[in-house]
């Protein structure tokens, strides 16, 4: 492809879109996450992705969904209602996807809020692509070669051998910004225009979980005001360079990582 097609975020850019709390600032100000993940049989995924959100930049997470005892007894600081996603109080964008099993209902109900929306795993599967379509807010939709390629119709292979051509499909087809993972990152949005490409991660971030920390960091970050593409591609930085902190040349959990992301961070400022 010609350069033109590729650009890659330097750490300047990310330092610049970085959200920063203003001094009067307040946790309603500084954005609201909501999770709505997980289910009885993958209480984990709603937990690292609130691990990820917990350190993306809102002022507060919220979760909804079967999982919320694990969360709390983890993260205490997470808001928990027991009501669905629209009527769950205030929040300014929504992760939903990670672990959701088939739990389409629930998927459906974000989609239909006027936030900013983030859909990965068994939420790619799940969502109507109409009802993507229709979205009047932004979704970011960050789906692997496997989940790409599902939603293509084609296999897995071709998705890996045309990486740049799958991540600008999705984004047309779905009329969404679109981060397709995997050893880099490319993120596309519908109107076309350069692709971002990431590369700071490591292969020890190939490892259960780890997208799910992706997509509460991404979602916490859409909730502060970042544009899907910023937000998607800024995750993504941070992600990689928290995979190597966390690793250092040995194997690490996705928990690890999320404990990284404020070193991460601290090292872009
Ligand atoms: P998931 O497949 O949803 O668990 O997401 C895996 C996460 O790890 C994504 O952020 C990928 O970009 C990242 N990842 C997976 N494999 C590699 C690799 N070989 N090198 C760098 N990052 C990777
Ligand atoms: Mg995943």
């Amino acid at each position: 492809p010609a350069e033109a097609e590729l650009e890659a975020l330097q750490h300047a850019d990310v330092a610049r879109l970085l959200p920063v709390p203003a001094a009067e600032s307040d946790k309603y100000r500084r954005g609201v996450v909501g999770i709505a993940a997980g289910s009885a049989r993958y209480p984990g995924a709603a937990v690292l992705a609130v691990a990820g959100a917990l350190r993306g930049g809102a002022g507060a997470v919220r979760y909804v969904g079967p999982a919320a005892e694990a969360v709390i007894a983890r993260f205490p600081e997470t808001l928990v209602s027991d009501r669905g996603p629209a009527k769950a109080g205030r929040v300014q964008a929504w992760v939903t996807g990670p672990g959701a099993g088939d739990d389409a209902a629930t998927v459906a109900e974000v989609l239909a809020s006027e936030v900013p929306v983030l859909l990965d795993a068994d939420g790619l599967r799940l969502a109507e692509r109409d009802a993507v379509r229709a979205r009047t807010a932004p979704t970011l939709m960050t789906p692997h070669a496997g989940e790409a390629a599902a939603l293509l119709g084609v296999a897995r292979e071709e998705v890996e051998g045309a990486r740049l051509a799958a991540v600008r499909e999705l984004a047309a087809v779905y009329r969404a910004t679109v981060l397709l993972k995997g050893s880099t990152t490319l993120v596309a949005d519908a109107a076309g225009g350069a692709v971002r490409v990431n590369a700071t991660g490591t292969g020890w971030l190939a490892t259960a979980g780890s997208g799910d920390v992706l997509s509460g960091l991404a979602g916490s970050l859409l909730a502060s005001g970042l544009a899907a593409r910023d937000a998607g591609s800024v995750a993504a930085y941070l992600h990689g360079l928290a995979g190597r902190f966390a690793a250092e040349g040995a194997p690490a959990g996705a928990h690890d990582v999320a404990d990284r992301i404020p070193s991460a961070w601290r090292d872009v400022r």
